[in-house]
C-alpha cells in the first residue's frame, strides 16, 4: 500500500495517531474531523496515499467509486442517512485544501447553506 511517511493521513490510517474511528476497510478508513463544522463531521480517506482528485488515473476509478459508496455507510451510522448529508472535497489553494491526501467531507446533523463560502 502506497503511504507517504510525512503525510497525517496515512499515519491515521496506519493507526499511529489516535482519531475517532467511524469506518475502516481494506480501501477506506473514515474518522471524526478534529475541527467539526457540523454536528457530524467525517472524513473518508482512501488508504492509499493520493495527493489530491488531481492525481487520480483511470486505475483509481474503483478507488473513487468506494470511496463516494462508503459515504451512505457512514451517513447511516452517524444518523444522518434520512435527514440529509453533503460530500464534498476541497483540491488545491483556491479549493481550501490543507490536507494533501485525498479526502471527501462528510458532512450533516444541521441545515447546510448553499453555496458554500
Ligand atoms: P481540507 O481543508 O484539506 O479540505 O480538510 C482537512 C481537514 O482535516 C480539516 O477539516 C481539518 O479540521 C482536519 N484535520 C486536520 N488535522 C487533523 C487531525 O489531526 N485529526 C483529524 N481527525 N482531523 C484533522
Ligand atoms: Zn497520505
Amino acid at each position: 500500500m502506497a503511504a507517504s511517511n510525512d503525510c497525517l493521513f496515512c499515519k491515521i490510517v496506519a493507526g499511529l495517531i489516535p482519531t475517532d474511528p467511524v469506518y475502516q476497510d481494506e480501501v477506506v478508513t473514515a474518522f471524526r474531523d478534529i475541527n467539526a463544522q457540523a454536528p457530524s463531521h467525517t472524513l473518508l480517506v482512501p488508504n492509499e496515499h493520493l495527493a489530491s482528485t488531481n492525481e487520480l488515473q483511470p486505475e483509481h476509478d474503483e478507488l473513487v467509486g468506494r470511496l463516494v459508496r462508503t459515504a451512505p455507510i457512514v451517513a447511516s451510522r452517524e444518523g444522518i442517512h434520512e435527514s440529509g448529508y453533503r460530500l464534498v472535497t476541497n483540491c488545491g489553494r483556491e479549493g481550501g485544501q490543507t490536507v494533501m491526501h485525498l479526502h471527501f467531507h462528510l458532512l450533516g446533523g444541521r441545515q447546510l447553506s448553499w453555496p458554500p463560502g
